[in-house]
């Protein structure tokens, strides 16, 4: 058994040292090579060396190289050598994170590490959270709460009585929240189009004056962080109008939230604390591996009551029962990672992290600049939308970059033009890889210059 860990752990080490001298994307052979699993299921056992190397071979060159250090697409981020680490050690106590019962360990680096994350993100200390897969769980879970809250206010217990014959919701979102915020809806039973959607201006910040008049069980969710220009919805404007109607707000901040923790960014957060709850992802700027999100909620009692596995809402034992937080029972111990992060990093470390990363986004956009072309958003924290020209030619920019390998980039649309969409949220990024990126860019940016009519 030894062996074969140290085998794995050999394995990984060589494909992390060597992630930055090959392509970001898979060759075209590497991705043809993938056919070689396609076989069929053998009768006989077969030496998990074996198993490991035809994984290895067939499997590592055909990665995206998004744990390396130039990787910048989607928001992801890549994985703190440290977080691998207690990732791998997690994975060998094979914990079943559920319940107290099951894992005290889990149970309880859950605890420590909650009570890290409201101080460093500045949310209520009072506040209950659950450690879910990712952001579109940690919507669909703090707005469970939110469905609970807002309903039990009237008289009406929807986990008993599901929404048949319940008192209608408004839920109110920008025109710019992310599309799996309209998936966590439509599983709650709320729809993804029964919604009324507010004007957003040119970074995609919803217009607080254009809310309509609130009356009755109101759901507004506010975006922390567009994930194309990285804008801030006006949050504190919006907790002001919807708390004296007595509606509850949630915050989509599944990067952005983490401005909070950066002295130089928390400004663009302001406020925030003072929602009902909060998604994040801990997979994007924490910089831990898949899967890992958190669903924050100041009312502790409405997330306990919209996730417990009993509906008999029992009070609580002396330990926080951490399957009476999410939607799932067993689980992963993906708390162990937060924690790890959080201990090595400390408040320092998590800032200049995030520091970093923003200002590795303005050296791109700067650079882009300066060559001439045309910055779309205003680069407040991670994000870059550039235009190389008319969309045809972004669009080839974009594919020559992706095949290039230097480094990845993806593209999106905001406000009907087509961009390339720089995103830097890795540990990994260095000023150097900032540099060697904007060469590639630039080169083939001013190789496919449309010729002048
Ligand atoms: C990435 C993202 C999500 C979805 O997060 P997953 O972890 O992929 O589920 C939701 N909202 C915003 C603003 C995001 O950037």
């Amino acid at each position: 058994m030894n062996d074969l860990l140290v085998n794995a752990a050999e394995r990984a080490g060589h494909y992390l040292e060597t992630i930055g001298e090959r392509g970001v994307a898979p060759t075209a052979n590497a991705l043809a090579d993938l056919d070689r699993f396609n076989e069929p299921l053998q009768d006989r056992p077969c030496d998990p060396q074996t198993v490991l190397a035809t994984l290895d071979e067939i499997g590592s060159p055909a990665t995206m190289g998004v744990a390396g250090p130039r990787f910048f697409g989607f928001v992801i981020g890549g994985s703190l050598p440290v977080a691998l680490a207690a990732n791998w050690l997690a994975g060998a106590w094979d914990q079943n994170a559920g319940l107290y019962a099951t894992s005290p360990v889990a149970a309880r680096l859950e605890e420590v590490a909650l009570g890290w994350l409201l101080e460093a993100l500045g949310l209520p200390p009072e506040s209950g959270a659950g450690f879910v897969t990712g952001a579109t769980m940690a919507n669909f879970t703090a707005l469970a709460a939110a469905r609970h809250a807002i309903l039990q206010k009237v008289g009406w217990d929807v986990e008993a009585n599901g929404l048949f014959g319940a008192p209608l919701i408004t839920v109110i979102v920008g025109e710019e929240a992310h599309t799996t915020l309209f998936k966590a809806l439509g599983m709650l039973g709320l729809g993804r189009n029964r919604v009324v959607k507010v004007p957003v201006d040119s970074q995609g910040r919803m217009l607080a004056e254009k809310i309509p008049a609130i009356s009755g069980p109101t759901i507004i969710c506010v975006q922390g962080g567009n994930v194309n220009t990285g804008a801030f919805d006006p949050v504190e404007q919006i907790c002001e109008k919807a708390h004296a109607a007595g509606a509850w707000v949630h915050v989509d901040g599944a990067f952005g939230l983490w401005a909070a923790v950066s002295p130089g960014r928390a400004h663009l957060v302001a406020g925030v604390e003072k929602a009902d709850s909060w998604a994040t992802d801990a997979h994007k700027w924490l910089n831990v591996p898949y899967d890992s999100g958190l669903a924050f909620c100041r009312d502790r009692e409405a997330l306990r009551s919209a996730m417990s596995v009993s509906a008999a809402y029992l009070p609580e034992g002396q330990r926080r029962e951490p399957s009476n937080f999410t939607p799932e029972l067993s689980r992963r111990a993906r708390g162990v990672e937060v924690w790890a992060v959080l201990r090595a990093l400390g408040r320092e470390g998590l800032a200049e992290l995030i520091e970093r990363n923003c200002q590795a986004a303005t050296r791109f956009a700067v650079g882009l600049k300066e060559a001439g072309y045309e910055i779309l958003n205003e680069v407040v924290l991670n994000q870059v939308l550039v235009k190389f020209g008319d969309a045809e030619t972004t669009l080839r920019v974009i594919k020559v970059i992706q095949e290039d390998g230097t480094c990845w980039a993806g593209g999106t649309v905001w406000q009907g033009h087509t961009a390339m969409r720089i995103s830097v949220s890795s540990w990994a990024t260095t000023e150097s890889d900032v540099e060697c990126s904007l060469e590639a860019i630039l080169k083939i940016a001013s190789m496919l210059k449309q010729p002048l009519v």
